[in-house]
């Protein structure tokens, strides 16, 4: 990751670079590039030796004029106030550009889990949670998981919600598994939009994804299931890295077989059909058809994206690319699929996971996988039709101009309170 770029000045430029192609007031903007309120709290938990110990965390509610704020929870050493009100940004555009009924949140403890024991990590969580408490709610504000929390963290602040309102709501949260109200698919389901707008992408750039070579940068959640979904869909995945390093094989690495390596040793890295051993920044600039960056924001710079060769990247990661490198990439005629898209899945399947707690009737992982594909489809081909009806090179701009259209028209329907 590229340290000293402001992820939240990234947010505020893309807002910019799109509303210069908008007729909507300055003061308008203005309001859609800052958060309507951020939490900032200190948790102090007893660690397992008895001592007492002090963690900051933060939960960014950004936008809700399209519905409850919605967006994960983030667990990284590096997390910081505006990093989480950044991602809070990203997750308003993300909504708004697949066109379901919620707005942007985002929340991060300052923690690196790998420190801690699982009790310990409870205690965290259902302490954050508590601090949460006024501000969610299946009406208000829906987390979910991100970087390091899954669907544990999920089960903890559901179940330290409910004890705490003496209630069941399980649409408190997404991303929770089966048995506490999850949705079927939803593990796969931003690797699988990564995928399927990479696939509409070829067909709109008249490109064979059969045969075409893929790297993937990071190899958890995001990372591994585009690998495993784009390999089935015919493509050859010739390198993945996570935060050891990386590797490689010009024949193709069996994506299940390398998280299988991963989850064994901690890493892709000695995965035997791996002919050779990259370096992070190797896999961001091999001679590949797609790159899917999937690891964390600011991982292609200004420099990096001079070297980067692929023809396509789909953005499953949020923020990857720093706006230098966007505007260097633009000018090298790479098909960028934005971040707001193109892992817009997770965040799509989590609406229909409270769509059926609030119905407390489930569907089965068809038709969830069907209605994703639906919106993720309708949603790309807004952004495509965008793009040329305003005559733009840049697909994230376009995917800008239809999501911040899409929020200030609910805001101006709406007007200011008080
Ligand atoms: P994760 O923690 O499961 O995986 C992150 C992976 O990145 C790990 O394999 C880690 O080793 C690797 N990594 C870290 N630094 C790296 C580096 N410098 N080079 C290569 N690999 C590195 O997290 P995730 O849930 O897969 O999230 C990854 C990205 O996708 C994040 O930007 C997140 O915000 C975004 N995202 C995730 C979801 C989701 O549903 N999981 C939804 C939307 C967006």
């Amino acid at each position: 990751m590229t340290e000293g770029v402001n992820p939240f000045e990234s947010l505020q430029s893309q807002i910019d670079e799109a509303a210069a192609h908008l007729e909507i007031g300055d003061d308008v903007i203005e309001r859609l590039k800052h958060p309507e309120r951020v939490l900032e709290t200190n948790l102090t938990i007893e660690t397992d030796d008895g001592d007492l110990e002090r963690f900051k965390a933060f939960r960014s509610q950004f936008n809700n004029d399209r519905g409850p704020y919605k967006g994960g929870i983030r667990y990284h050493p590096q997390v910081s106030r505006d990093e989480v009100k950044a991602l809070s940004g990203w997750m308003t555009y993300k909504t708004a550009i697949v066109g379901i009924p919620l707005g942007g949140g985002k929340g991060g403890i300052i923690i690196d889990p790998d420190d801690y024991s699982e009790a310990e990590l409870e205690r965290v969580t259902r302490s954050f949670a508590k601090e949460l408490r006024p501000l969610i709610g299946e009406d208000r504000d829906i987390p979910a998981p991100d970087v390091n929390t899954g669907q544990r963290e999920m089960n903890w602040i559901k179940d330290t919600y409910e004890a705490l309102e003496n209630t069941t709501e399980p649409g408190v949260i997404t991303g929770k598994n089966i048995a506490s109200g999850g949705s079927e698919g939803r593990v796969e389901a931003t690797g699988r939009s990564t995928v399927l707008t990479a696939r509409e992408a070829f067909d709109y750039l008249d490109k064979d994804l059969e045969g075409a070579t893929v790297a993937v940068q990071g190899y958890g959640n995001a990372g591994w299931i585009a690998a495993k979904l784009i390999d089935r869909m015919g493509a050859t995945v010739v390198a993945v890295s996570d935060s050891s390093g990386g590797i490689y094989n010009q024949s193709g690495l069996d994506p299940v077989a390398a998280k299988d390596h991963k989850n064994e040793t901690g890493s892709v890295v000695g995965y035997e059909e791996g002919e050779e051993e990259l370096t992070n920044e190797d896999v961001l600039t091999l001679d590949v058809d797609l790159l899917i960056p999937a690891a964390l924001e600011n991982a292609i710079d200004a420099d990096l994206a001079e070297d980067v060769q692929a023809d396509v990247i789909s953005e499953a990661a949020n923020g990857p690319l720093t706006p230098e490198a966007d505007a260097t990439l633009e000018e090298k005629d790479v098909f960028v699929i934005p971040d707001i898209l193109a892992n817009a899945g997770g965040v799509t399947v989590s609406y229909f996971e409270w769509v059926q707690n609030r119905q407390r009737f489930y569907w089965t992982e068809q038709r969830v996988n069907e209605e994703l594909e639906e919106i993720i489809v309708d949603a790309f081909d807004a952004l495509v039709a965008t793009l040329e009806e305003y005559d733009l090179d840049n697909p994230r701009t376009a995917a800008y101009v239809v999501a911040i259209r899409r929020v200030a028209e609910s805001f101006e329907e709406a007007g200011t309170f008080p």
